[in-house]
């Protein structure tokens, strides 16, 4: 198709709603509104937006520039317009009406039980699980592919063994929400913990029904009340007191109580009258994926409607292939699998992603399309689409070279800050020190700390990454030193600016490196009068020294520095603890501790220049 390009400010507005691709670029974006790119980069400039025409927009440019043309757009995730083809392609509708719903059987429910850490999920769900295995068959091999099912007075129930309330809520973003019923665990003894309250939440975002566990019933300190008054005061009122959510007292370490809450699960799903249709091609989420060695990408399904058979070309995300074998929970190989069951699929191409949704194609060919398609996609997202970036970018260190050279350099950056206002004060900083001779490109600019999504970003293009007040987590530090990218972080803003300009003038200050030497979780506070705060912590990496510079971090971002005042080991002192132990450290000034906060151990270490 030919695209007309009117250079003229005075083309014809474009009729309807345009569809527009978030991150588009100017080449991208001037077309489809009748203007040329460089129509584009010139009103942002006078906008006070420096763009080029191949870097990608912010939704407010793009706003901003349809607006000012008189179009109106639809702004869409890059990728979500081709679903709805690929949709088609598939020849895929899930809109039902209720009286078909009706028509259909009724199937198990799908729970999802989450709680704080140690209140007992796992012992809970093993406990379940070897009372209840289906066929009852004993000593049948039980098998973790992440969810099973069980049979509980003639009623089947599936269990899904979600790693953690993030995850659940990571795979429900990602178009999964397969969970009917969320069970929250709180230990008695210990009560509602941060981590309750957390996973109270993410159930209350999926508009599921809670069922609570009140566990540990078997424990000295019991004490069932204190956690339901917890849970009232968060709108969870137990039924006994009036309130409409189902509490359960048990013990899932003698089994006492845990009938009752199967009981219960059942009449929720029989409430909320669950229902799905075994006709048709299956489709469903993918629960967990890996490579096998020996098997090859294996991804464990949760049918949700129709029924999944061994031949059926399947579509996961971007993986396909056709289905050689299905595997139950049981570890037994199996033809079907209907709604509500889940499965090991072999024969997929690719890893899928957790989160995924899976769909089985009407043939082959299409299904093999989507996924290329799909692939194709993700690709183009997860790389940036900062052309210009990706061109000639030149990292901190050698962009001296290149002015020297004589060339326009260009100094990819990927910018992370710890909140909204400090990075776009970096940036603006940043882009007011541009010069002539050295174009400053932000492939990436966020909030948050330093993920291997970042390294990937500044490895595709060249770029430096810049901290802001941040850190990158341990993943993305050896991606980082694999990946040879250089991550430079600050906490002071003009020392920020004067190395990016030093750089430029070829005036690089010698580097000091920080060598990360222990990282510790913090798994537990306790509270010492006059002492203050004392983190329990596990060490998970290196080793935590006594005197160490220290530094606390939550979700990435640093919000205390300074030094360990006391370690121990159980009751004794200690001069250092190693990686998977325990250990209780006191910092001197510092007590707003929370639980999953990591505290790092450094030195600094002068990084010779060649
Ligand atoms: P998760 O972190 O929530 O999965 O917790 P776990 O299932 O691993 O349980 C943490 C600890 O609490 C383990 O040592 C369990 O044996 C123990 N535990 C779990 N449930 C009970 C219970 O009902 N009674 C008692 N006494 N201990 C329990």
């Amino acid at each position: 198709m030919d695209v007309p390009t009117y250079t003229s400010e005075d083309a014809p507005v474009p009729k309807g709603v345009v569809v527009i691709e978030r991150a588009s670029t100017a080449q991208d974006l001037g077309p489809k509104l009748n203007r040329t790119a460089a129509d584009v980069v010139r009103f942002l400039l006078t906008n006070g937006e420096m763009v080029t025409a191949t870097q990608s927009l912010s939704d407010e440019m793009i706003d901003l520039f349809a607006a000012d043309v008189g179009a109106e757009i639809r702004l869409v995730d890059p990728g979500e317009e081709q679903e709805v083809e690929l949709r088609k392609l598939l020849d895929f509708d899930d809109e039902v009406e209720e009286d078909e719903r009706l028509s259909w059987p009724t199937r198990p429910p799908v729970v999802t039980v989450m709680g704080h850490v140690d209140h007992g999920k796992t012992l809970l769900l093993d406990r379940i699980r070897s009372a209840n295995v289906v066929d009852g068959e004993a000593g049948g091999i039980t098998q973790h592919i992440g969810a099973y099912q069980v049979e509980h007075d003639g009623k089947l129930v599936t269990f899904l063994d979600t790693p953690g309330h993030e995850a659940f809520t990571a795979m429900r973003a990602r178009g999964a929400d397969a969970t009917d019923i969320v069970v929250l665990v709180v230990a008695a003894d210990d009560g509602v913990m941060p981590q309750t309250l957390e996973a109270l939440d993410h159930a209350k975002a999926a508009e599921v029904p809670i069922i609570v566990a009140i566990n540990k019933m078997d424990r000295e300190g019991a004490n069932p009340d204190r956690v339901m008054t917890q849970l009232s005061e968060r709108n969870l009122v137990p039924e006994e007191w009036g309130g409409d959510t189902i509490m359960i007292p048990l013990s899932a370490m003698t089994g006492d109580g845990v009938g009752d809450l199967l009981e219960s699960l059942s009449l929720v799903a029989e409430v909320e009258d669950y229902r799905a249709s075994p006709d048709g091609r299956a489709s469903g989420s993918v629960l967990e994926s890996n490579l096998d060695i020996g098997r090859g990408p294996v991804a464990t399904v949760l049918v949700e409607q129709g029924t999944l058979s061994v031949g059926d070309p399947m579509v996961a995300g971007a993986a396909w292939g056709r289905v050689r074998a299905l595997v139950n929970d049981r570890g037994e190989r199996v033809e079907t699998a209907l709604p509500a069951t889940p499965v090991q699929v072999l024969g997929l191409s690719d890893v899928a992603e957790a989160g995924d949704t899976f769909i089985i194609a009407p043939d082959e060919r299409v299904a093999g399309k989507v996924a290329d398609t799909r692939e194709h996609w993700q690709r183009l997202t997860s790389l940036g689409r900062d052309a210009s970036a990706t061109s000639g970018g030149a990292k901190l260190e050698d962009i001296f070279k290149q002015i020297q050279a004589g060339e326009t350099a260009t100094l990819n950056l990927v910018v992370k800050a710890d909140v909204s206002g400090s990075l776009e004060a970096v940036c603006d900083s940043l882009k007011r020190r541009e010069r002539d001779d050295v174009n400053l490109a932000f492939v990436h600019r966020g909030v948050g700390g330093i993920t291997e999504n970042d390294v990937q970003l500044a490895s595709a293009s060249n770029a430096t990454i810049l901290g802001f007040n941040v850190r990158p987590d341990r993943k993305a530090r050896e991606m980082a030193e694999q990946e040879k990218v250089e991550i430079r972080n600050y906490e002071i803003i003009y020392k920020l600016l004067e190395d990016v300009e030093n750089a430029m003038l070829g005036l690089l200050e010698p580097e000091y490196e920080e060598v990360v030497t222990g990282e510790a979780e913090v798994r537990e506070i306790f509270r010492i009068p006059r002492v203050g705060a004392i983190a329990g912590c596990m060490v998970t990496n290196g080793a935590i020294r006594r005197g160490s510079k220290v530094r606390f971090l939550r979700e990435g971002t640093i919000i205390w520095k300074g030094s360990i005042q006391s370690l121990k080991r159980f009751k004794e002192d200690a001069q250092e603890v190693a990686a998977g132990f325990e250990c209780g450290i006191g910092l001197s000034d510092f007590q707003d501790l929370k639980d999953g906060d990591i505290i790092e151990t450094y030195d600094e270490r002068e990084i010779p220049r060649e």
